[in-house]
């Protein structure tokens, strides 16, 4: 089933629990802090049933139309077919919104090629897998996850030496209907609006935290769930020429709070077992589907931070300059590279797991950790480019309702370059990538979303065939040894 962006709409005015501060917030379509973003999300969601988009974006199975996303691949046109299709959704945010509905569906659809991962000697939960996979796939659900202990709650002994109660959300009892959960998830992007959120663990826990170990689904609209949100980041603008990405692509952050939740049996996937609750991101092609959809999002990211590199400096007149020609030509390299790399994950996609494909692994965690380590430096150089630029605009384009104003502003802001208004329009629009507190907000994204630059490198570390490269540098010793004494007599 293929929804559209009104249903989807409908589905998530569903009475969940959200606050920002002390306000409870009764319709998440309808409140100033989400109706815009919400609207994006709609967006997201009509572009499947529109002609240009529909081949790549829906594919039929049975006769029945699903979500590219949904595609379990079988081979390398399956694997590019997917990637196109988050290029495309994550083109009409600028790949912005990071958590569209693509990601989690990814993790999920990676996870229904290897149900068996989910069956141990004390629970059988690969159907519980498989069903969800077909919900979701069946009814084009959005799902957020919160994968994540709250900060400085992962060390339970900490708390129980003060006889503190532990904040990290845990199992806290179990009966014939399902498991009953409290306690904090650290944050769910997108879970505002989403339909449902994954509970997980994807860094470590130790191997006693049994309790924690709890992966299951939850529906945003459940009894015993509250969302605490971030600051909003839209509310302070009244039309979107001023920030024209605050204004309507804040996905959203929220901390996420269960009292006494009660999951039913089908909807667990992982009880009683920390190994296990992370090795089912790893073992089967769940991590590896749902950072390439990160991958091609910040593709999309990157090919607007160049274009506004090259429009910026042209602003300014600098893109004469040698040196701001370097700049812009480091740029570009730095979008090839990424652009390369994920092209390079379906040429040389892997044939894992048993009969299905997946896009290569090592090549992927590569292009996470370029994604993670180079924003900042990336932000930088536009920051840099733009010098005070972004200052020298009026604080809003409502100058042009002033007739005092237009005159003065339109005679002394243009360049020879640009007019006044297309100047402010650029502007305000970089100020929107690099300085406003939306450009924050994907900075921290963007360092931190798939983990701290740590945990990234240990997936680089674990994905290495080290016995193949340690065999160059034998091979390559083992064409000398100890001169022999005759030689050395010989010296
Ligand atoms: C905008 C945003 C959106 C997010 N969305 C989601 C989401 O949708 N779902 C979800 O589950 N999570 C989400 N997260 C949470 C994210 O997964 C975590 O921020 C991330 O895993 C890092 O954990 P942490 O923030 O607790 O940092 P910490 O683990 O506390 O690390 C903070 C810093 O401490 C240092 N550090 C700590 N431990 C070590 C170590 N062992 N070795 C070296 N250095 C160390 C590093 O400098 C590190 O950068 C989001 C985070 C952000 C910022």
């Amino acid at each position: 089933m293929i929804k559209t962006g009104k249903e989807h709409l409908e589905q998530i005015r569903d009475g969940r629990t959200v606050y920002i501060g002390d306000e409870k917030i009764k319709d998440v379509t309808k409140h100033p802090a989400f109706s815009r973003a919400a609207r994006t999300v709609s967006q997201l969601y009509d572009l499947k049933h529109q002609t240009e988009f529909k081949e790549d974006l829906t594919y039929k199975e049975n006769g029945e139309e699903y979500s590219t996303w949904f595609i379990q691949a079988k081979n390398k046109n399956d694997l590019r077919k997917r990637s196109k299709a988050h290029k495309i959704i994550a083109d009409h945010t600028s790949g912005m919104m990071g958590r569209s509905m693509d990601h989690v569906a990814s993790f999920v659809t990676g996870m229904s090629t290897s149900p068996e991962i989910f069956n141990n000697d004390n629970y059988k939960f690969s159907e519980n897998l498989l069903n969800y996979y077909q919900h979701m796939k069946n009814n084009d659900i959005f799902a957020s996850y919160a994968v994540v202990p709250p900060q400085a709650a992962r060390n339970p002994e900490f708390y129980q030496k003060r006889n503190l109660p532990i904040p990290t959300l845990s199992v806290v009892d179990e009966n014939d209907k399902g498991v009953v959960i409290s306690g904090m998830k650290m944050l769910a992007t997108s879970a505002v609006f989403a339909n449902e959120i994954w509970i997980g663990n994807l860094i470590p826990l130790a191997p006693d935290q049994v309790k924690q170990s709890i992966t299951c689904t939850i529906p945003c609209n459940v009894e015993g769930l509250t969302l605490w949100m971030r600051q909003p980041l839209s509310n302070h603008y009244d039309n979107q020429f001023d920030a024209p990405l605050s204004w309507n692509q804040d996905e959203t952050d929220v901390l996420v709070m269960c009292d006494n939740v009660l999951v039913p049996w089908e909807k667990v996937f992982v009880m009683n077992d920390a190994i296990q609750a992370r090795e089912i991101y790893f073992k089967t092609p769940a991590h590896c589907y749902g950072n390439h959809q990160s991958n091609v999002r910040y593709w999309s990211k990157m090919e607007l931070i160049v274009g506004l590199c090259s429009k910026v400096a042209k602003a300014t007149g600098a893109d004469e300059v040698p040196a701001v020609r370097e700049t812009l030509g480091k740029m570009s390299a730095l979008e090839a590279t990424l652009s390369g790399m994920i092209f390079g994950q379906i040429e040389k996609a892997e044939d894992w797991p048993k009969n299905y494909k997946t896009f290569n692994r090592r090549i992927m965690y590569a292009a996470l950790n370029f994604c993670t380590d180079n924003y900042s430096m990336i932000i930088d150089e536009l920051r840099t480019l733009c010098g005070g630029g972004v200052f020298q605009m009026p604080a809003s384009v409502k100058v042009m309702n002033n007739k005092e104003l237009i005159e003065d502003f339109e005679k002394y802001f243009q360049t020879p370059q640009m007019n006044a208004i297309n100047r402010m329009k650029l502007f305000k629009l970089a100020w929107d990538v690099v300085g406003s507190e939306f450009a924050g907000r994907q900075l921290q994204y963007e360092k931190f979303y798939a983990g701290a630059s740590f945990i990234i490198r240990n997936h680089n570390f674990r994905e290495t065939p080290w016995e193949d490269f340690e065999s160059v540098v034998d091979k390559v010793m083992d064409k000398y040894d100890i001169p022999n004494k005759t030689n050395k007599a010989a010296e």
